[in-house]
């Protein structure tokens, strides 16, 4: 074995394998997401029983094996217990590790999808933010991490930058109020259009710092799922528990 490796991270996923053993992966700062084994994190007493469990965050130590790395210690900085409190929240928080996990590679430079999810579990937990809300700027922001965000300063037919009025998933952004006429476009609101600005324009730090009405978080999420649903084009798990009627934003009038 050669010299320890001490990457800070995020637990995206964690399978038993045999009796007291754990294949763990974990989406780092310096490394990407990777895959490693926690061997005994199973057992009554040991070191890495709690921190070899999704949402865990903080600084892993491991050693490199031939094709998987060994967990050996581990220094968890937040542990994300509150998100357990409710089943929606819960679920939420595993999608978004389950996006992560879908859209991260090893060797590659994911810091920026690992601070998103780190924002948006936070964001998750507080009470100050609604849930639909995080999903969506979470989406919005994940599929732009990922080089396929939406266009949403011009128009995507005639580049114009004024009277954009809808947004049309297929071509990918915005359309203006001529272009618009002939297209199977979605009407927004001004104020979504401000926040879907404001999410492609701000930093994941200061992502989560805005509030919306009940309308524009409707046409936000509505745009968020259907713009992910066809850029993605991946049937996560997780969603198909949150994804029931009682989940849905309900608009008061
Ligand atoms: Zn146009």
């Amino acid at each position: 074995m050669g010299q320890p490796v001490v990457l800070t991270g995020m637990v995206l996923t964690a399978m038993p394998v045999n009796d007291f053993d754990k294949r763990i992966t974990v989406l780092t700062k310096e490394r990407g997401k990777i895959t490693a084994f926690a061997r005994g994190a199973k057992r009554p007493g040991s070191q890495l029983l709690a921190a070899a469990n999704p949402f865990s965050f903080g600084e892993f130590e491991f050693y490199e094996g031939k094709s998987a790395y060994n967990l050996t210690k581990a220094s968890i900085h937040n542990y994300f217990r509150e998100l357990a409190e409710d089943m929606e929240t819960a679920a939420l928080g595993f999608y978004f590790l389950e996006f992560a996990e879908y859209q991260c590679q090893e060797n590659n430079d994911e810091k920026e999808m690992l601070k998103l999810l780190y924002q948006s579990l936070r964001a998750l937990e507080s009470p100050s933010y609604r849930k639909e809300l995080v999903r969506a700027v979470f989406e919005l922001k994940a599929v732009q991490i990922n080089g396929e965000g939406p266009q949403v300063f011009s128009c995507m037919n005639c580049r114009a930058k004024e009277s954009l009025i809808a947004f049309d998933v297929r071509r990918g952004g915005m359309l203006c109020a001529d272009c618009a006429k002939d297209a199977a476009a979605q009407p927004l609101l001004e104020s979504t259009r401000y926040a879907l600005q404001y999410i492609a324009s701000s930093s994941v730090e200061k992502l989560y710092s805005f509030a919306v009405s009940d309308e524009v978080l409707q046409e936000l999420a509505r745009i968020a799922r259907d713009y992910t649903a066809h850029y993605v084009r991946h049937a996560f798990k997780s969603l198909q528990i949150i994804e029931d009627d009682a989940f849905t934003v309900e608009i008061k009038k």
